[in-house]
């Protein structure tokens, strides 16, 4: 059995949905589990249906639910024939659930409201491409991943009862692998047991997968993304990054930590405890190599490069000139901890502790103003942090010149520096 994950660039148009059938062409007779993630930027849209609902302006988030509606119907249209009554009957019922929610005024949380609704992009995306697949001869069956995944009720980031959906899994999901070859369901979503719908964290998908692979044994996961292969730096900022087409598991939980925009970094766990290797794909062009991640040691790897922009340094130094103490870094950390900011690079000195973080305005004013009750705070702003892993000393020079260092930190294998252009 396989794992394959989908994500929204993957079914944004009738093209694409019509790509992963020609995809699964290819594995036909294997066993495959295939969680898919809403179509496109689906998610971001019901993100403003919630809002625009909590905020009390009822008549605008119907209004723009009924643009997320119209444009699945829209697709659904132009990819089935036999089966479009069918599958616009299944949209219906998830208009639905949207809609008598949105009928009453908000008395709970935000975060309650924005699961019950984003949730069903993926419901939405999955139940159209199901279709289609079973109206091209590619049999499979959908599943509400909401009477599999149960989890928590830590809305929007919810966590999973591992015992629970394991069962499920066993008694719900193995049987159906006897009918069909393929079981569809989706990423990103749960419910709790009191048949709450739930969301694991943006960009969840992955780790929905990686939880599936691991609870059945799966022999590989396999996310099929609109890039090559996973890159030794963001092609965006650096056009001349090279492919990596191995990698393993520990060196894509460091570059996620740094801050690479990889792989969603709680992916790797339920992978690596199983050993269960994960292959990154190219859905435009599955020939490609691509990357496969697993648990053996690497020889050689190539400068890993993550260039953070727009950060933000606080330099925090005593009122008194007495040396920065535990006491002192305690009182910060729990204010990062309140606050729920990350500093992504730290330095302690004699009478000053320096931090860098992403310059989210709103939080650092509210971290310096709290923490100017110990320290006097100093802050400097649009900063560039550069890590390399596995660098050397020319890549640093190049990748420096033309930049003034405020602060520079390394071990034998990483190395970073916060840069001034
Ligand atoms: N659709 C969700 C998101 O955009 C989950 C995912 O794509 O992984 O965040
Ligand atoms: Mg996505």
């Amino acid at each position: 059995m396989k794992v394959f994950k989908f994500g929204g660039a993957s079914v944004n148009s009738v093209e694409r949905v019509k790509n992963v059938g020609e995809i699964l062409k290819q594995f036909s007779g294997e066993k495959l589990l295939i969680v898919i993630s809403a179509m496109g930027k689906t998610t971001n849209a019901l993100e403003k249906v919630v809002q625009a609902f909590y905020d009390g302006k009822k008549e605008e988030a119907l209004q723009l639910f009924e643009q997320v509606k119209q444009q699945h119907l829209t697709t659904a249209r132009y990819l089935l024939v036999t089966r479009y009554l069918a599958c616009e009957e299944q949209l219906r019922d998830f208009f639905t659930e949207v809609e008598w929610l949105m009928h009453d005024k908000p008395v709970r949380e935000y975060d309650y409201y924005y699961d019950q609704v984003v949730c069903i992009g993926e419901l939405f995306s999955t139940a159209i491409v199901s279709q289609y697949l079973n109206e091209i001869g590619i049999n499979n069956n959908w599943t509400d991943v909401r009477d599999i995944i149960r989890t928590d009720d830590n809305f929007r980031d919810a966590n999973i009862d591992w015992e629970f959906t394991l069962a499920k899994v066993h008694r719900s999901i193995i049987p159906l692998f006897d009918e069909a070859d393929i079981v569809l369901t989706q990423g990103f979503i749960g419910a709790t047991d009191e048949n709450e719908s739930t969301t694991l964290g943006r960009e969840g998908s992955d780790y929905s997968a990686a939880v599936f692979a691991n609870m059945l044994d799966a022999e590989s996961q396999t996310i099929w993304k609109d890039v090559e292969s996973v890159m030794n730096a963001d092609p965006r900022q650096f056009p001349d990054a090279q492919p990596i087409h191995e990698l393993n598991y520990n060196e894509v939980i460091e570059m996620a930590y740094y801050g690479a925009q990889v792989i969603h970094p709680k992916t790797i766990k339920p992978l690596q405890n199983k050993g269960i290797p994960l292959y990154v794909k190219c859905f435009l062009n599955p020939d490609l190599e691509g990357t496969v991640i697993h648990s053996r040691s690497l020889k050689y790897l190539p400068p890993i490069i993550v260039l953070k922009e727009n950060q933000v340094m606080l330099e925090m130094s005593s009122k008194d000139f007495s040396f920065v103490g535990e006491h002192h870094v305690g009182h910060l950390y729990h204010l990062f901890e309140k606050l729920k900011v990350k500093p992504n690079l730290t330095q302690n000195g004699a009478i000053s502790f320096l931090c860098v973080m992403d310059d989210r305005t709103e939080r650092i004013e509210k971290l310096a103003l709290e923490a100017s009750v110990l320290f006097d705070v100093q802050v400097t702003k649009g900063l560039l942090l550069l890590t390399i892993r596995h660098y050397n000393e020319d890549i640093l020079r190049n990748m420096i010149k033309e930049t003034s260092i405020l602060l520079r930190q390394q071990t034998p294998e990483t190395i970073q520096v916060l840069m001034k252009k």
